[in-house]
């Protein structure tokens, strides 16, 4: 815990409260020249993208659309590669399409990605055979490596992650805007992706549906042009304050202030503290937020987190993503979400099935079970469904390459398996067949909730 008492404006008010999951900074100095630099550095995302974005969740909670949010647990700055980028928006646009197809929803995307390059661990030093280090804490703080040197963190890591994720967010916009997107282009996004799997024949399926769709609309005379190009948004967990603070831009119209490293920002489960700096920070910004909840989550805590957050009731600016585990969803979901929705809170429900859901193998890899994401969601949506609610969308940790790093999926990886291509910094992902599985599982589970 850092606690730093200069408090010089309303949007530093964070400053005086207790941070959590901070790095050990060996040179301040250094930090604050970092910082000093990223407050003149451009923004990576406007005000206007950030509130619409916001409007856009505001239709998830009425239950008019559906979010899709996934990525990687943590990026790294050697895998901010264009095939590795390029693979998880791929994953992302079939996911959706899978989703849209289904359910006749729309369905909003956001990005785990362009800036989640820091972890909250749960202990801040590894030990092994016998040597104490820093633990990893992401890119943005330190190296993977198990050496002194590389686990030292060292701020300008934060000036990097910075660059880095310009530049993805650069390939995510060229990418959707400049034809990768393009919904006629459907069987295209299967590019590069293992041929004959399950999934791909499922998804193949669909995407003739989808061209036979269009090319009835081109021959009745209609421009699908809306079709053309879709919006993929960046999101982050905002652990790293002084990152955070340093990207934090006022609106000169407004006064308002925006966190211009992504366009939504969450809050982990370990610094979800009331009284906390990173409760505080978020409760500064404009832009739509989300909030970790797991096991430990009480009703009362959730109503005290919306009245910090939100005590304006703005519809979309904050969305609860639940992360229970397999096992608790069923009991411990219920009344979280009938006291929210007893005191008239109209907010968008997210499932993450990843977070509560991780063991270690056998083989000693972290991993989770396909079977175990699966049966989360399933008992999420029993939960929306007992209590008339929407259950408004997904979390995942995924990407567009064919690692072994969850087991079951349509090829059912065993623990053997996972040695085989296990390549994730942090958590266990799903990999890109793994995740269109998860899509057509939980379309059928939206269209039968709608019924
Ligand atoms: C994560 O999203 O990678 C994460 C650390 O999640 P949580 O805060 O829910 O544990
Ligand atoms: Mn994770």
């Amino acid at each position: 815990m850092i606690t730093n008492s200069s408090h010089t404006s309303a949007i530093d008010s964070w400053r005086s409260r207790p941070a959590a999951q901070q790095p050990d900074w060996p040179d301040h100095e250094e930090l604050d020249q970092v910082a000093a630099h990223l407050k003149n550095a451009p923004p990576l995302v406007y005000a206007a993208e950030c509130d619409r974005l916001r409007d856009q969740l505001g239709a998830v909670a009425r239950g008019e659309a559906f979010l899709l949010q996934g990525g990687d647990c943590a990026e790294t700055f050697a895998g901010n590669t264009a095939p590795a980028v390029e693979g998880k928006l791929r994953t992302l646009l079939q996911m959706a399409v899978v989703l849209t197809h289904g359910s006749s929803l729309p369905v909003v995307k956001v990005g785990r990605l362009a800036g989640q390059y820091a972890k909250p661990r749960s202990s801040g030093t590894e030990v092994r055979e016998g040597m104490a280090l820093p633990s990893y804490r992401g890119d943005a703080v330190n190296g993977h490596a198990f050496t002194e040197a590389d686990r030292r963190p060292d701020p300008q890591r934060l000036r990097t992650m910075y660059e880095a994720s310009t530049t993805t967010l650069n390939l995510v916009r060229a990418f959707m805007t400049g034809g990768g997107a393009d919904l006629s282009l459907v069987h295209r996004w299967n590019q590069g992706f293992l041929e004959g799997t399950p999934a791909v024949g499922r998804y193949e399926r669909i995407a003739g549906e989808i061209d036979r769709a269009l090319a009835f609309m081109r021959a009745c005379g209609v421009d699908p042009g809306a079709l053309h190009a879709t919006e993929m948004y960046a999101s982050h967990e905002g652990l790293l304050l002084d990152y955070e603070a340093a990207l934090t831009r006022v609106e000169p119209e407004t006064g308002l202030a925006y966190a211009t490293s992504g366009h939504l920002v969450w809050i982990g489960e370990r610094t979800r503290d009331l009284d906390g700096a990173h409760v505080e920070y978020f409760s500064r910004i404009s832009n739509p937020v989300a909030v970790k909840l797991g096991p430990t989550a009480t009703p009362d805590t959730v109503l005290a987190l919306s009245e910090r957050l939100n005590p304006d009731q703005i519809p979309g600016r904050l969305t609860f993503v639940v992360r229970m585990g397999a096992e608790k969803v069923r009991d411990l979901l219920p009344d979280l979400v009938g006291k929210v929705a007893a005191e008239g809170l109209v907010v968008p429900w997210v499932c993450d099935p990843m977070h509560g859901n991780t063991f270690t193998a056998s083989t000693g890899h972290k991993t989770r079970h396909f079977d175990d994401v699966l049966n989360e969601v399933a008992g999420f949506f029993e939960v929306h469904r007992s209590l008339g609610t929407h259950p408004g969308g997904l979390h995942m940790e995924l990407t567009g390459d064919d690692v072994t790093e969850c087991l079951g999926g349509g090829y059912n990886l065993e623990a053997d398996d996972l040695c085989l291509r296990y390549e994730t910094a942090c958590d266990p992902r799903l990999n890109h067949s793994q995740s269109l599985d998860v899509a057509f599982l939980v379309a059928e589970m939206l269209r039968n909730h709608r019924r």
